[in-house]
């Protein structure tokens, strides 16, 4: 059933888990993710960035994302992840997306609560759950960016004030992850996240959940995380089935990354403690 991610989020935060939010960039990918969570019986947060338009257009994505979740029993949240343009949120928004994602975090500190508190309204207006970002998650090794950025991590402050001033529904924080793979371990800075989950009286989110290690991330999810962003292991857990098993037809292919794929979101699962 399509949902918004009020309810599931709302739990996750009173209940001290993380709901797993991936991103889909078409047909078997958002299939692949609804069939994993429908054999779990747990709900997801299917995303779909705007970065991706140019693979698969908008409207194709609400209309894929309606029709999967309108046709499985557990609880599906259409989210527009990363929404950098008003128009094109709006747009998302008409077609059916059951929350969204503001990304002003590129902009200045006044700027981003401005952005983000207009766009919180309209979407508000609409029955749409909104999420915004403060501080800047950067991204190293672009999958899903196309240039580098730098990371800016949130203060308690900011997050107080942005928080009240723009009446948005979930914090996205910048404590330490990055979108796309690392190099290394990332340096999550638990103690900040802590405070801020106490200051903030809002479900958190996490970016960049890729390749940041398990024990990380279920730490996140435990400490005030309620929603975790992949995207870039999908990709890489595909790339890696087709590298292991060699398929040699296209079908095959398919088969082995759609495989791989819903591997590591039952995994995820597990890891977030998903309820
Ligand atoms: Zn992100």
């Amino acid at each position: 059933m399509l949902v918004t991610s009020e309810q599931m989020l709302k739990k996750a935060r009173e209940e001290n888990f993380a709901i797993p939010a991936p991103n889909f960039f078409d047909l078997d990918s958002a299939r692949t993710y609804i069939a994993v969570a429908e054999k779990l019986q747990k709900p997801v947060i299917l995303s779909f960035a705007q970065t991706h338009a140019d693979i698969l257009p908008l409207k194709e994505a609400a209309l894929i994302g309606k029709f999967l979740a309108q046709n499985t029993n557990v609880a599906v949240d259409l989210h527009l992840d990363h929404g950098q343009t008003e128009d094109f949120i709006k747009e998302g928004i008409d077609l059916g997306f059951t929350s969204i994602m503001i990304d002003a975090s590129y902009d200045p500190f006044e700027k981003n609560i401005e952005r983000s508190k207009n766009m919180a309204n309209y979407a508000h207006e609409h029955g749409v759950f909104v999420e915004a970002e403060i501080g800047h998650v950067a991204s190293g090794e672009r999958v899903d960016f196309i240039e580098e950025s730098e990371q800016k991590y949130t203060t308690v402050e900011e997050a107080i004030k942005f928080a009240e001033a723009t009446k948005v529904d979930s914090l996205a924080v910048s404590i330490g992850t990055t979108h796309g793979e690392y190099k290394g371990n990332p340096e999550i800075n638990f103690e900040l996240l802590s405070k801020i989950h106490q200051a903030v009286n809002l479900p958190l989110v996490l970016h960049g959940g890729s390749s940041s290690g398990d024990k990380n991330l279920k730490k996140c999810a435990m400490g005030g995380i309620n929603k975790i962003n992949i995207f870039t292991d999908f990709c890489l857990a595909g790339m890696s089935a087709i590298s292991k098993k060699k398929p040699e037809t296209y079908f095959d292919l398919k088969k082995a990354t759609n495989e791989s794929m819903a591997e590591l979101l039952e995994h995820y699962y597990q890891v977030f403690e998903t309820r």
